[in-house]
């Protein structure tokens, strides 16, 4: 009998479990010495759920969890390798099915830095444009700047960057791809420029509901590499789905599908009015401190009189060519 295949198969076995088990140990990463849970888990449905900060850890954006016949598919990967690797830890805690997918609805940091924890045989899907941003260093340029400052604010924020490499996905689409995981449809679709030029909604027909990643939020999601005019054009495409549950990337789920035409007014005043102020030669300065959205104040409480946000601005003003 000859065992030395077994041998060798047990040695090989030997060294892989603790490297695939030290892979998914928070511990590992820089910024994840921190106390209690990182993430609590909402059950929207049975088997899919919004996990959302606690606060212990700087996790960015929302993650959303589909689990399925016999694995697991998530949408989002945080902001950190360290927060990444806290999910699927704490994820134990509902499911022992392996994570086989990860979705970044789109390249902003807070949505796909975690992308570099996933083992190779996980599949990671995202959008041509998602990619782009990723491979080319989108997702630490411009945007990634504006809010360094506040991630140094943040439990675990600074530190967290550290030995960060950003991950692109190893799958693409350009329109629509479906998965089929066992009883469970899963498409993901692009209805055109929005948030980014890349925005990927994943939709669940059976299930009736939509995560539109900051695409559609219940707050005015930011607009700093955003495609104003597209955007209008692409919520109203997103109307033709038949969803009654929206799980966004920022904020608890809601159901109301108003939030749609809020958002689609909210944008189309904002786009008005900063060709108002490249009119009038105002800096982009000083359009942020004098342009007011009141009229939109019930819609969006945070709303409370003039003044915008500067990357809003200079974002219009970029697309527009506007140099006052
Ligand atoms: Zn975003």
């Amino acid at each position: 009998m000859n065992t030395r295949p077994i041998i060798i198969l047990l040695t090989l076995l030997a060294c892989q479990i603790p490297a695939a088990l030290a892979q998914w140990d928070a511990r590992d990463y820089p910024g994840s010495n921190f106390d209690g849970p990182a993430f609590i888990f909402e059950e929207v449905v049975a088997d899919i759920y919004q996990a959302r900060g606690t606060g212990n850890l700087m996790v960015g954006s929302n993650t959303a969890i589909i689990v399925n016949d016999d694995d697991v598919v998530v949408i989002d990967s945080s902001i950190s390798p360290a927060a990444a690797a806290a999910l699927a830890q704490e994820l134990k805690t509902i499911t022992d099915k392996p994570i086989r997918y990860v979705i970044n609805t789109h390249f902003h940091f807070d949505h796909a830095h975690g992308n570099q924890v996933y083992p190779a045989d996980v599949q990671i899907i995202g959008h041509e444009f998602t990619y782009k941003m990723l491979v080319d260093g989108g997702s630490i340029g411009r945007t990634y700047g504006r809010f360094t400052d506040w991630m140094a604010s943040e439990p675990g924020g600074a530190e967290g960057q550290e030995g960060l490499i950003p991950t692109p996905p190893n799958i693409t689409l350009t329109d629509k791809l479906t998965l089929y995981r066992g009883a469970r449809e899963i498409q993901m679709l692009f209805f055109g420029r929005g948030h980014t030029g890349g925005d990927v909604v994943v939709y669940l027909p059976a299930e009736k509901i939509l995560f539109p990643g900051d695409l559609l939020l219940e707050s005015m999601p930011f607009m700093g590499d955003g495609y104003p005019t597209d955007w209008i054009d692409t919520l109203e495409r997103l109307k033709a789905l038949d969803f009654d549950t929206v799980v966004p990337g920022h904020g608890r789920p809601f159901s109301d599908r108003e939030r749609i035409g809020h958002l689609q007014s909210l944008l189309a005043q904002l786009w008005e009015k900063t060709g108002e102020s490249c009119k009038q030669s105002l800096s982009a300065e000083q359009a942020a401190e004098q342009i007011d959205l009141s009229d939109h104040t019930t819609a969006f409480p945070q709303i409370s009189g003039p003044g915008v946000p500067i990357a809003t601005v200079e974002r219009h003003y970029e697309l527009r060519g506007c140099e006052p």
